[in-house]
């Protein structure tokens, strides 16, 4: 296939579908973790949920950057630029996430604080070259799809010189989470959560390569199927998991052959290994803390490191009383589980960081209509079909 919307195609979906009911085996059911909230995102949006049979149940994992930064990282980005008087830079969808005391950044921004939205890293370098005599803070989030960017950006701030660029690096590694979640309670000893094997993020992937996932396989015998984000590729992701639990097998296979390779990009990898060390333990929001699940910047970068250069101290703020971001993270509730989801909590209101990006499971629920109440969110609506029900998007 060549273009984009080939793999939107709504016949081939229904082949696929078709396939997938006649070759889920009545007598079993299929609990299949989309890690990533992209996939969350073109399940919602596409419809997906509707045309697999009702024993093959899609759950929710944390694979959503601005979902899984605690509130407390927050709190120090808006001190940062509120206290100590920095540029701070950061990508848009971290603007709204709430964080304590009812503010976000873009609040602290409507306040007076200097919070600029930027595209990439390399925007924020401009900001600290064009403004030589004011600190420029890069708030940097996500998974190891956006990590690479931001080490070639502090590589390129020493090579320049730049005194008055720094990085807040919140970077948090997609294999560590795996693992936490098929150790955690509701998965292992609760049986809360079960789990039968996972699709794997496709942009992620083309950095770190396929081979990561093999100890989930291996250790676990969960299988996971590496999968593009258009609907073809989930339906097709979802096959090959159903063909693979049907079989006895627990493998790593790549759908996703137009860019992932077992080894990934070996140039990212060397960028980030230059520059990135990992960290001891980082908080996840709804995973808590997870060992060796994030990335720090190395000693010999240190000058570029906001956390050393301001002396940030990090304290731990706990979620909302009524928001379950914490469990449908951990994929133990759905967004329709929670009380004020739709009601008090939507996208224009986020009470909870999964109502903030299009990626968080309760925005993309909310957004495409896949909850009604009473029903269940996984099965709303029968008919199947691929148009986009957001067009406006
Ligand atoms: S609906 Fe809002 S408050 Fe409830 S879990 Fe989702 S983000 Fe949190």
């Amino acid at each position: 296939m060549k273009y984009v919307d080939e793999y939107r195609d709504g016949a081939l979906a229904k082949t696929l579908a078709g396939k997938i009911a006649r070759e889920a085996d009545p007598g079993r059911r299929y609990h299949l973790m989309e890690f990533c909230g992209g996939h969350t995102h073109a399940i919602s949006r596409y419809g997906l949920a509707d045309l697999l049979p009702r024993n093959v149940e899609m759950v929710h994992g944390p694979g959503c950057p601005v979902c899984v930064l605690p509130i407390g990282r927050i709190d120090n980005a808006i001190e940062l630029a509120r206290d100590r008087g920095v540029i701070l830079c950061t990508y848009a969808d971290t603007m709204r996430v709430p964080a304590s005391k009812g503010l976000s950044l873009m609040k602290a921004k409507a306040a007076g604080a200097d919070i600029r939205m930027v595209y990439s890293c390399a925007d924020a370098l401009k900001i600290a070259r064009d403004n030589p005599s004011r600190e420029v803070v890069f708030f940097a989030i996500g998974f190891e799809t956006t990590t690479p960017p931001t080490a070639l950006a502090i590589l390129e701030a020493a090579r320049q010189g730049l005194a008055n660029f720094s990085v807040f690096c919140n970077h948090v590694l997609t294999p560590a989470a795996i693992t936490h979640i098929l150790e955690s309670p509701e998965v292992r000893d609760l049986g809360l959560v079960p789990l039968d094997g996972f699709i794997g993020p496709a942009h992620v992937s083309t950095v770190i390569g396929s081979a990561p996932y093999d100890y989930f396989a291996e250790e676990y015998r969960k299988p996971v199927v590496i999968a593009g984000f258009e609907p073809l590729d989930v339906m097709q992701a979802i096959l090959m998991l159903v063909r693979q639990l049907n079989e006895g097998r627990a493998e790593v296979e790549n759908e996703f052959t137009r860019a992932v390779t077992p080894q990934g990009n070996e140039k990212a990898k060397a960028l980030v290994a230059d520059v990135f060390e990992l960290r001891r333990s980082f908080e996840w929001r709804g995973l808590g803390e997870v060992p060796y699940s994030a990335l720090a910047i190395k000693q010999r970068f240190a000058a570029f490191d906001a956390e050393a250069r301001y002396g940030i101290v990090y304290r731990p703020v706990p979620d909302h009383k009524a928001c379950e971001c914490g469990a449908i993270l951990r994929g133990v509730k759905k967004p329709a589980d929670c009380k004020v989801f739709g009601i008090v909590c939507t996208p224009e209101n986020p009470i909870g960081s999964c109502m903030v990006s299009s990626e968080g499971a309760c925005a993309a629920h909310y957004t495409y209509g896949r909850y009604k109440v009473g029903s269940d969110p996984g099965k709303v609506g029968s008919d199947s079909t691929f148009g986009d029900r957001n067009p406006g998007r």
